[in-house]
């Protein structure tokens, strides 16, 4: 379970300090797929990128199983960002590396002796379906197939947390379907964790079982996304549900 708690990020400008997030609180149950949606600017990336700690906290708590993560350094955070895998929206590939290596790449860091890792990027290839690409180069796939490396990458140490952020932005509408049924069924064959950040709320409506509606560095809403979607309470919910999208 992920708590967080009273989290907020500033960041100091030439204007004075800035308020990326405000106060957030929210609880990530084990198996969740927790859909973050917001407007552009409203603060998505701080709070995923303060969830693995590539930005430090100002203030507040993240508890991964009830230990505050925020105070790990050195090792311990190094063991910490290896438990969360990461998918980016523009994939974030090596060019000069084939599929294999880009896959083998995390496991290389980990040191995980060569026998292992070749093994380990099998199955994960064959997991997302591009065996058959293992020694082609990113710039020959498709941005599908480019994701579905990222995601096979993401998931190269044993990750009990996959943060995505806006994994399907770059996408056309099939392939983000094919893209959002492969995260379910990570989530469901091998229980990972999912946290999402979109500004779509068909990603929302098509594999999140949960959602917390972001605005202006703060959560305005949160809750089964039955329940959000059925009855918003807030103006800028029902906005979203009538435009399908949160970035104007
Ligand atoms: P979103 O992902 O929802 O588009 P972000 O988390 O990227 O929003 O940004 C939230 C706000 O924080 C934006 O106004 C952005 O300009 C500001 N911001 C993000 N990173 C920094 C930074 N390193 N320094 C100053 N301001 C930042």
């Amino acid at each position: 379970m992920i708590e967080i708690k009273n989290l907020s990020k500033f960041f100091s400008t030439e204007n004075g300090d800035f308020t990326a997030i405000n106060n957030i609180n929210l609880t990530i149950e084990d198996g969740d797929i927790y859909g973050i949606i917001g407007m552009s600017g409203a603060g998505k990336s701080t709070l995923i990128r303060c969830i693995n700690l590539l930005e430090k906290p100002s203030e507040g708590s993240i508890l991964i199983d009830g230990q505050d993560i925020t105070v790990l350094e050195g090792k311990n955070l190094l063991t910490l960002r290896r438990k969360i895998g990461m998918v980016f929206q523009k994939f974030n590939l090596l060019m000069q590396r084939t599929i294999r290596d880009n896959v083998a790449f995390p496991l290389e860091v980990a040191g995980v002796e060569k026998k292992e890792r070749l093994q380990r990027v099998d199955e994960l290839l064959e997991l997302v379906g591009l065996s058959s690409k293992a020694n082609s180069y990113p710039i020959q796939l498709s941005g599908g197939q480019q994701q579905r490396v990222s995601i096979a990458r993401a998931l190269a140490n044993h990750p009990s947390l996959l943060l995505c952020d806006e994994p399907t932005s770059a996408l056309d509408s099939l392939t983000t379907n094919s893209i959002l049924r492969l995260l379910k069924d990570i989530n469901r064959k091998l229980g990972v964790t999912i946290i999402i950040i979109t500004h779509e709320i068909a990603v929302v409506e098509k594999i999140c079982n949960k959602v917390a509606i972001i605005d202006e560095s703060r959560i305005i809403e949160q809750g089964y996304v039955s329940d959000v979607l059925l009855n918003p309470e807030k103006e800028i919910t029902r906005l979203l549900l009538e435009r399908g999208e949160l970035d104007e």
